[in-house]
């Protein structure tokens, strides 16, 4: 690469240009000559050079130290090496031929056997150097920079937050730390593809910037004039820091500017798109005076404003705190309650009213930990959705079930059916209906007795997609119910496109009935409407023989409750099933 470096040769003196070319031709480099400045210029300027010899006096305006000079204002040119030729050995002239920026410089009359060891040199050296400031630029920008965005890092935005905090703490002023994340940002990006996601998080930066400029220095310095930051942390998170607040309340200001911003439809080829933000604010010192508290406590604010519905934005407080140390502990527990064998199935009794047997059951999962004790399926159920772990214990789940129902079956016991309850997200995870079909076939369970309860909620999604998986059940054999039906979004006309076999009515429309008589009434609706679409029912949550008889007159198939029996262990429930199967 030396060897084909290119050698500008500027000097008014055809002799001394004739030599010099000949010299550092004849050790492989390749010259150009100009017999001015302003010639040397324009030559440099196309064709550019790896190094440059420069003659200190020439005739006209354009002397060695002006061409010098020019040559150092042109754009990338700060570290070519500019060797000066001078007959002038005074310190001045030497000292001016660096201010103008000389690299080096050699006396006249020029050892020409010298030259070229000394070009030679000078190139190798400068090339390390710009070796190593390429490098240097780019570790630099890659440290601290996102390649996407161009803004900020994470890394960044820690250092520049403690230095904000060293600040901060000697002129007793407030700040706040804005923790923001995308609503649903994965969904898209898994649906319309990560070119798009890409766009999106471009477009959110750009409206981030905007919200925030206060001068035109923030896009190229990342701070703006008060020491604002702005950056991504990494995937759809970005941070804020807000150096200067008088109130905690300034926080909310910018924040509510930031999810507007952010919230105006987004074109993209032929989408419009609505991106919204939750965003947590946390204060410094109030929150914690450490750029790693502060960030932590900002995020566990986000995580609530998500939780409260998203598009919105939240202070953290300490009670956010406790919730999310419980929630920690819980969630480590639980990632081990599977492979400690912690977790149990219980079994409550269906009674059937037609035939007046307790013809099923519904399998409920208990997590008993040693150190956390009992803990309702309604706390961990959600926690285990939130964190995928769902579906680890729900394959768990399915074959417990379909194991015990096979073994009571073989014990003379007439199960017609055990009821199992199925998340969303297990339900639309890959090939669920290839797993319920393996498990059948490796517990040898008729597939008919199993029943999949699933939650309204699954039917919101992408009717294909759903309706696909259902099919596919339905062909495996096994029976449909929707869950807690009443407390969701659909409709009994949605439920109609789906291959539902039986609706379970809330216990929320059992619980007051004879009481006041509007639950009563949605029950007895919802009873005669599933009866014209063939679905079957059952009521949950029956406590008294009140609520029991007004269902009995209303035509409902089937119940399930306190008043019957509470969910049992698996050897009570056998018990249960073998003593108790008639009822009046
Ligand atoms: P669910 O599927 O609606 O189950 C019925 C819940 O009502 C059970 O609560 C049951 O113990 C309770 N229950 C039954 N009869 C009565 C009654 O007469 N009065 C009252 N007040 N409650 C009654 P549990 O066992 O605490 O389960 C709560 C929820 O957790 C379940 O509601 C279900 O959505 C979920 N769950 C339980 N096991 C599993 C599981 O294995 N997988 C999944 N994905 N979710 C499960
Ligand atoms: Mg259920
Ligand atoms: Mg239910």
């Amino acid at each position: 690469m030396l060897d084909q470096a290119h050698i500008l040769i500027i000097d008014d003196d055809p002799m001394i240009r004739f030599l010099v070319a000949k010299a550092l031709q004849a050790i492989g480099l390749r010259t150009t000559e100009a017999a001015s400045g302003e010639q040397g210029l324009t030559l440099f300027e196309q064709y550019g050079a790896q190094a440059v010899l420069l003659d200190v006096m020439m005739p006209g305006g354009m002397d060695g130290f002006n061409t010098c000079a020019k040559l150092r204002q042109l754009p990338d040119n700060q570290h070519i090496p500019i060797l000066m030729m001078t007959g002038l050995e005074d310190l001045d002239s030497i000292n001016r031929a660096f201010e103008a920026g000389a690299t080096d410089f050699i006396t006249k009359p020029i050892n020409i056997a010298l030259l070229g060891h000394r070009v030679r040199y000078m190139l190798k050296a400068s090339h390390t150097t710009n070796r190593l400031l390429e490098s240097e630029r780019r570790l630099h920008r890659m440290a601290y920079f996102d390649n996407l965005t161009e803004l900020p890092n994470r890394q960044f935005f820690r250092e520049y937050l403690q230095h904000m905090i060293a600040l901060a703490q000697r002129q007793k002023c407030k700040m706040a730390v804005l923790f923001l994340d995308l609503d649903g940002f994965k969904r898209i990006n898994d649906t319309l593809g990560h070119h798009a996601g890409d766009q999106i998080l471009q477009e959110a930066s750009e409206r981030l910037r905007k919200s925030l400029r206060a001068s035109d220095l923030f896009a190229r310095t990342g701070r703006t004039e008060e020491g604002n930051s702005l950056a991504r942390l990494g995937g759809d998170e970005f941070t804020v820091l807000l150096s200067t607040i008088s109130r905690n309340e300034d926080a909310a200001a910018v924040a509510e500017r930031i999810r507007i911003n952010l919230s105006q439809p987004l074109i993209l080829g032929s989408h419009e798109l609505y991106i919204t933000s939750s965003i947590g604010i946390a204060i410094y010192p109030d929150d914690g005076d450490s750029g790693e508290d502060l960030l932590k406590n900002a995020d566990l604010a986000m995580y609530h404003a998500k939780r409260d519905g998203a598009n919105i934005y939240r202070y953290f407080s300490n009670r956010m705190t406790e919730a999310a140390v419980h929630r920690f502990n819980l969630e480590n527990h639980l990632r081990k309650a599977l492979e400690h064998s912690e977790l149990e199935l219980h079994y409550q009794p269906l009674f059937d009213l037609a035939i007046k047997r307790f013809s099923g059951v519904e399998a409920l999962l208990r997590w008993k930990n040693p150190e956390l004790g009992q803990i309702s399926p309604a706390e961990f159920i959600p926690l285990a959705e939130e964190t995928g772990l769902i579906i680890n214990i729900g394959s768990w789940v399915l074959n417990q079930a379909c194991r015990q129902a096979v073994a009571w079956i073989k014990q003379g016991l007439s199960l017609k059916r055990m009821a199992v309850n199925i998340s969303t997200m297990q339900l639309l995870h890959k090939s669920f209906p290839a797993l319920v079909e393996k498990i059948l076939t490796e517990t040898g369970l008729e597939p008919s007795i199993l029943e999949l309860e699933l939650t309204e909620s699954a039917l919101i999604f992408d009717e294909d997609t759903v309706l696909d998986v259902l099919l596919s059940l339905k062909k495996i054999g096994v029976q449909l119910a929707i869950d807690d039906f009443g407390t969701g979004y659909s409709s009994l006309s949605r439920l109609k496109n789906f291959p539902i076999d039986r609706l379970k009515i809330d216990q929320s429309f059992i619980r007051d009935i004879g009481q006041t008589s509007d639950n009563g009434a949605i029950a007895v609706a919802v009873i005669a409407m599933a009866e014209s679409m063939n679905m079957q029912v059952t009521c949950e949550g029956v406590e008294t023989e009140d609520q029991l008889t007004f269902l009995k007159k209303k035509h409902c198939n089937e119940v399930q409750g306190y008043l019957l029996s509470r969910p049992l262990p698996s050897v009570q429930a056998q018990a249960f099933l073998l003593g108790a199967v008639h009822r009046d």
